[in-house]
């Protein structure tokens, strides 16, 4: 088992454009991986929510949190990995204040839905099925995460340590955060 600090990097309600920012680390990679054992990363691995649900809590040393909370799945990631990390950031500018899906909170859920399922003649939807919480099939039943009315960003779900905004943040600015750490230095006051 690795004895580096482990890290992880999750998005919510994203573009991914954060983890590209990870990725554009280049060669710095190779230092980030020396020093942590990432353990989560959708974008990039297959590690599921139940891996994560059995690490002790405070397992993780540092999580990149990027994306705003829409979904009941969102908030419950975001409650999860809370939970699990030491460090929570709020990476990026759709975590740290809602960002471009927040733009969405200029109108209703239902006027999404009818936009998206019901006005959209570009879309096959011919009976104009939209989303549903939850839908019964021949198959069984078929749960879907509650879309919430109006984005949020992630300290209004849970606590947040750092906030890193950017959109995305640039390469250098996600090198002080992960080389400040590694260095052992004391790090800057947490939020209060
Ligand atoms: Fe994408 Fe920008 Fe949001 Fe990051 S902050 S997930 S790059 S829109």
């Amino acid at each position: 088992m690795s004895s580096r600090p482990k890290l992880s990097v999750y998005w919510a309600s994203s573009c991914s454009g954060c983890e590209i920012a990870v990725v554009n680390l280049h060669e710095k990679l190779l230092e980030l991986d020396e020093h942590f054992d990432l353990v989560f990363c959708p974008c990039l691995m297959d590690t599921k929510k139940a891996d994560v649900e059995a690490m002790p809590d405070g397992d993780i040393a540092i999580t990149l949190f990027n994306g705003a909370i829409r979904t009941e799945e969102n908030e419950e990631m975001a409650e999860l990995l809370r939970r699990k990390s030491k460090l929570l950031v709020a990476y990026g500018a759709c975590s740290f204040q809602g960002g471009i899906p927040a733009l969405s909170n200029f109108h209703s859920r239902d006027d999404h839905f009818r936009t998206i399922y019901g006005d959209n003649l570009s879309l096959e939807n011919p009976a104009r099925v939209a989303p549903r919480r939850r839908t019964e099939v021949p198959e069984g039943t078929l749960d879907l995460p509650a879309f919430y009315e109006t984005v949020k960003t992630l300290a209004q779900c849970v606590k947040v340590d750092y906030f890193l905004p950017g959109c995305p943040p640039a390469p250098h600015q996600v090198w002080n955060v992960m080389e400040g750490i590694i260095s052992g230095r004391p790090l800057p006051p947490r939020e209060a």
